[in-house]
């Protein structure tokens, strides 16, 4: 399982970085959840969201998303189980 570092947006929102290899990896198509191009480098890979993101659309959605406290919270308790599932072990 590789190790990454979970990173947050500007409202607290936990995403983890990766490549198309990992999609593969995890038998997803590599196409963006958003815009459905196909993913060629960066993956944003979103738990709040359940999706994963090219930069291009990731950088939108930072830019609208809003904070919600009870997101936050179902984040606290779930997502480092959630990016396991995706064979991350977070940080
Ligand atoms: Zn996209």
């Amino acid at each position: 399982m590789k190790v990454k570092k979970v990173m947050y947006t500007k409202q607290g929102y936990s995403y983890i970085k990766c490549k198309r290899e990992d999609c593969l990896d995890w038998g997803g198509l590599a196409k963006c959840d958003s815009c459905n191009e196909d993913m060629i480098d960066n993956v944003f890979l979103i738990y709040i969201l359940g999706q994963a993101f090219c930069q291009e659309c990731f950088e939108k959605w930072e830019q609208r998303a809003k904070r919600y406290t009870e997101d936050i919270k179902l984040q606290e308790e779930n997502d480092e189980r959630w990016y396991r599932a995706y064979g991350f072990k977070v940080s």
